[in-house]
Formats: structure tokens, sequence, C-alpha cells
């Protein structure tokens, strides 16, 4: 046999070690550069209520605490606390965290889609380190142009997320209460809780 492009391909001994039929771990190409990026907004009812938005640049998902959640009105503007970067398969993370552990409480998939970087001449990384990143969203409720902002001097330093003026802009919209359920499962958060409890 000659040298072939299969031969070079750096992920050939990972493949063939696996059947991917059997275990759950991750088929080589799903994570793909040249596919379009994903976001991610998971309602989390830990200690306390709050929206986790997730933007994949690079290999993380880099994440923000929206304690009010996001909007699609452009007039409401909302407090995002940068948290730690969450691994890629943590896209489709729905579940109850139990008892005891970092995060307790019920989580759901409340949006999720792809985005565009819009500021076409920085790279997102960029754009995250420098504070200020314009997004175009495609998620099934949240659609448009989206704008994360680091503000303020100084210890008080905060960042907004906000919804640009577009033909997607809702003014006086609450798509928090419209549409509380998750976009895979189509549960509530309180319906998630009321199963775990009932089976317990
Ligand atoms: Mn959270």
């Amino acid at each position: 046999m000659g040298e072939s492009m299969q031969d070079k391909d750096p992920l050939k001994k990972y493949k063939e070690k696996r059947d991917f039929e059997k275990t759950p771990e991750p088929v080589p190409g799903e994570k793909s550069p040249l596919k379009i990026a994903k976001f991610v907004v998971q309602k989390h009812d830990a200690r306390k209520l709050h929206y986790d938005f997730r933007l994949e640049v690079g290999n993380v998902l880099k994440s923000w605490t929206i304690p009010k959640g996001p909007s699609t009105d452009p007039g409401q503007k909302r407090l995002a606390v940068p948290t730690e970067d969450h691994p890629l398969d943590y896209i489709d993370f729905e579940g109850i965290i139990p008892e005891g552990n970092y995060g307790a409480g019920t989580v759901i998939v409340w949006d999720n889609g792809t985005y565009r970087n819009l500021k076409r001449d920085i790279p997102i990384e960029k754009a995250v380190d420098d504070g200020h990143v314009d997004i175009w969203l495609e998620g099934k409720k949240l659609k448009g142009g989206y704008a994360l902002i680091k503000t303020g001097r100084g210890k008080r330093k905060f960042w907004l997320f906000l919804k640009k003026k577009d033909e997607m802009s809702h003014p006086g919209e609450d798509i928090l209460a419209d549409r509380p359920e998750s976009v895979i499962s189509g549960l509530t958060v309180e319906e998630v809780s009321a199963i775990k409890k009932s089976r317990n």
C-alpha cells in the first residue's frame, strides 16, 4: 500500500480504534472549524434563577451569566457576568445537577442555534478579549443582531447583553415569559424538576 491521503489523517488511529456505533465518544469531523459556530442559552434554576449565554469560540464555549436573561427588546439592556469557559459538549446539556454539587439545580437548553461575527475584520477571539462582541444570532427564539459590551471603569467594570435595533427586534416583548420551554424537550424547568421529584 502506498502513501494515500488517508495515511496522513492525524485522527486515523483514533478512528481505527473505535466503533462509533458503540461508543458515545465524539466522531471526528463533527467539530470541523468550517462549520458555522454555535451558541446556546441555558436556563439554570440554581440557588438563584439565571440564564447562561455561551458562544463557541475556538475549542471552548465562552460563557456569561445573565441574571435577568436575554431580551428581544432593544430597550432592555441586561447585565452579563463572565464565567469560566465550558467545554463544547456542554452545548447540549440539560438535566439536574444534584444537590451538593456546583450549580445544583435544573438546567434546560432555553435557546440554541448558530451565530455570525458581525465584525468582519476582528476575529471573535479578539472581540471577546476586547470586550466588544457584535453578533448575529440565528436561534429558535433569539434572532438578529446582539452585542456583548464590556463597560464601566476600574473596579466597576461590567458587561451588557443587548438586542440591536433591526428587523428582528421586538420592543415590549417578554420572550422569557412567552417562551419558557426547552428547545430540546419542550419542557419548562419547573416541569423537569417536577419529574425528578416524582421519581424520588
Ligand atoms: Mn449557571
